[in-house]
């Protein structure tokens, strides 16, 4: 590419909401333009490093035996209704309507779509076990939308979904794709952990977070600096002891509690105060501990916390002061008996007393009557929230936990018969019955990876691309093409054989000096540069530097080839 010919457009100020480093230097080296909030234009030079990304994600999926194919964005409410995510999902999921007053949504995610595929396509277990996956473009309605593209909410997601008879066969592939994760990761060359992560209210046995190292990361890691042990913070915090339990003893009730409440709702349906509706949990977040608000098939409370807008699914909601402030209250009220799992359960000291209280039942539709928080509840104090923190001995007994902060850029999960149990997928078994088919789903940010591998390497010049996700490759500089025809030419004829050669190189021609040259170059992150000039071609040397390093070096033609 000769960059006199292609759009490139760096800039010196970026807006002061721009405060991670990638973001920052994304919108210096133009390669993102902010449209609205979460949403972002890539230039040509950005779509050139995301389509590198998506190139390797491609590659090693098709590798891997999954089949590409390409699903609509925007879904019909339908399928939503069928699975019960329509209401269930929360206020991420973005809620359209047509000129018909139908509904969709723009899909966040595409279990329902896939599912309807297949239980429309498969019909016999020979056809299983399949996977497919699509790179396409989702929307969350992210509560924070931030950090550029890292947090956007129009994202590029790669996203598969596998289908199987068996528990062994789904373990199988998912065992295929946390290589086949590993394998892409590495390629891109980030430095990354896989991590346990909870499989929260879908359940399912196993799942796993690819984490991208970085200071900046959003998320906490621990692992062993002995052993393979390694869990995102929740997974964890999640096996601590939180004491033994007493079995409810009030009675289950099968009570009809639409998912989506406002405190109004609930304070009603309970007799309470409003204030005395946060439902909450508490969990230690990038700024210390924040209320978390569990929403899932087994929750009674949707409750709306103050000014703060409808409960999102798995989001943080507010710091623990912010809904102090909002409600007067400590997030304290909680379905205490039956929450899914070990997580800790923090009920204020002066909810402990109260007893007659409506729960969660931890099954859908069902609930707690007559429930007493000293009695039945697992209650742990705010202080007793056990924090992992570097040095505990590790959970598997080897070594001791190490912490890090980390990028979600990479999740896969079993999910099991959950989808096809909801939409009826099934197929004909070896005996001519029907059986509903396993599920795994394996999802990677595509272009969050761009972002989180900025985050990972740069410096104060700039980004400094892993050599697979460079935009060129090689970098031909030209100083003074006007004064000197045979510099021109030289450099002219190195850039049509690097290209002959495959090598993607951009010929910077146009004529700028040196320093702003080497600035946009640097800015944008061209792994290897050459300057042709005139006392090179007298001693037939190319002056040669490596992005990120410091010197630049006399190199010939052929050295350059090995590079
Ligand atoms: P997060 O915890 O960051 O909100 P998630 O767990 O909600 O992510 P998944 O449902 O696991 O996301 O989606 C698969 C992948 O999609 C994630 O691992 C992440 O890399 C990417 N992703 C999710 N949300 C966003 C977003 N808002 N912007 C960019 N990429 C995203
Ligand atoms: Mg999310
Ligand atoms: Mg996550
Ligand atoms: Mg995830």
């Amino acid at each position: 590419m000769r960059l006199s010919q292609f759009h490139l457009a760096t800039v010196k100020e970026v807006p002061a909401d721009a405060e991670l480093t990638s973001h920052r230097l994304m919108l210096r080296a133009g390669m993102i333009r902010k449209l609205a909030s979460g949403l972002y234009t890539w230039s040509p030079l950005g779509l050139r490093v995301l389509r590198k990304v998506e190139n390797v994600v491609r590659d090693e999926m098709d590798r891997a035996g999954a089949m590409e194919m390409l699903m609509p964005a925007v879904q019909p409410k339908e399928l939503w209704k069928e699975t019960g995510r329509w209401d269930k999902f929360g206020s991420e999921l973005l809620k359209i309507r047509d000129r018909k007053e139908q509904e969709f949504v723009f899909g966040p995610t595409h279990e329902e779509v896939i599912t309807d595929f297949a239980r429309n396509e498969l019909k016999s277990y020979k056809q299983l076990p399949i996977n497919f996956y699509q790179i396409q473009t989702k929307f969350r309605d992210e509560i924070r939308p931030r950090f550029g593209v890292m947090r956007a909410r129009e994202f590029l997601m790669k996203d598969a979904y596998s289908f199987h008879l068996s528990p062994e066969s789904l373990n199988e592939t998912y065992e295929v794709m946390y290589q086949t994760y590993s394998r892409i990761f590495s390629r891109l060359g980030l430095k990354f952990r896989a991590v346990q992560a909870d499989t929260g209210a879908i359940g399912g046995n196993a799942s796993h977070e690819f984490q991208v190292l970085a200071d900046s990361g959003e998320d906490a890691i621990a692992f062993s600096d002995r052993s393979d042990y390694a869990a995102n913070i929740e997974k964890a915090e999640a096996l601590a002891p939180a004491g033994e339990r007493p079995a409810p003893r009030a009675e289950l009730k099968r009570v009809d509690t639409p998912t989506q409440k406002t405190i109004a709702d609930v304070s009603a349906f309970l007799g309470v105060s409003p204030q005395q509706c946060v439902k909450t949990l508490l969990v230690r977040g990038r700024e210390g501990l924040v209320a978390l608000c569990l929403r899932g098939d087994h929750e009674i409370n949707e409750v709306k916390a103050g000014k703060l807008p409808e409960l999102p699914d798995e989001s943080v909601l507010a710091p623990e002061e912010e809904i102090l402030s909002a409600t007067g209250t400590r997030p304290g009220f909680i379905g205490p008996v039956g929450l899914p799992g070990n997580i800790p359960v923090i009920v204020d000291r002066s909810a402990a007393v109260l007893a007659d209280f409506v729960c969660g039942g931890n099954a859908d539709g069902t609930h707690y009557t007559g429930a007493n928080w000293e009695r039945d509840a697992r209650i742990t104090r705010v202080e007793d929230i056990r924090q992992v923190v570097e040095g505990d001995p590790s959970p598997d007994g080897h070594g001791t936990l190490q912490m890090a902060r980390g990028i979600e850029v990479g999740h896969i999960f079993q999910l099991g018969p959950k989808y096809a149990q909801a939409l009826g997928a099934t197929v004909l078994d070896d005996q001519g019955k029907a059986q509903v088919m396993m599920m795994g789903c394996y999802g990677i940010g595509v272009s969050r990876i761009v972002a989180a591998a900025i985050e990972q390497s740069h410096d104060e010049a700039g980004i400094i691309w892993p050599e697979a996700m460079a935009p060129w490759r090689v970098a031909v500089c030209i100083i003074n093409p006007k004064n000197l025809p045979e510099v021109r030419e030289a450099a002219e004829a190195l850039y049509r054989k690097l290209e002959g050669r495959g090598v993607e190189t951009l010929l910077d021609d146009r004529g700028l000096r040196p320093g702003q040259m080497f600035a946009d170059l640097e800015l944008i992150g061209i792994p290897h540069r050459v300057v042709v000039s005139e006392r090179g071609l007298a001693s037939g040397t190319l002056e040669y530097r490596r992005r990120g390093e410091a010197e630049n070096r006399a190199i010939t033609e052929d050295e350059l080839f090995t590079l």
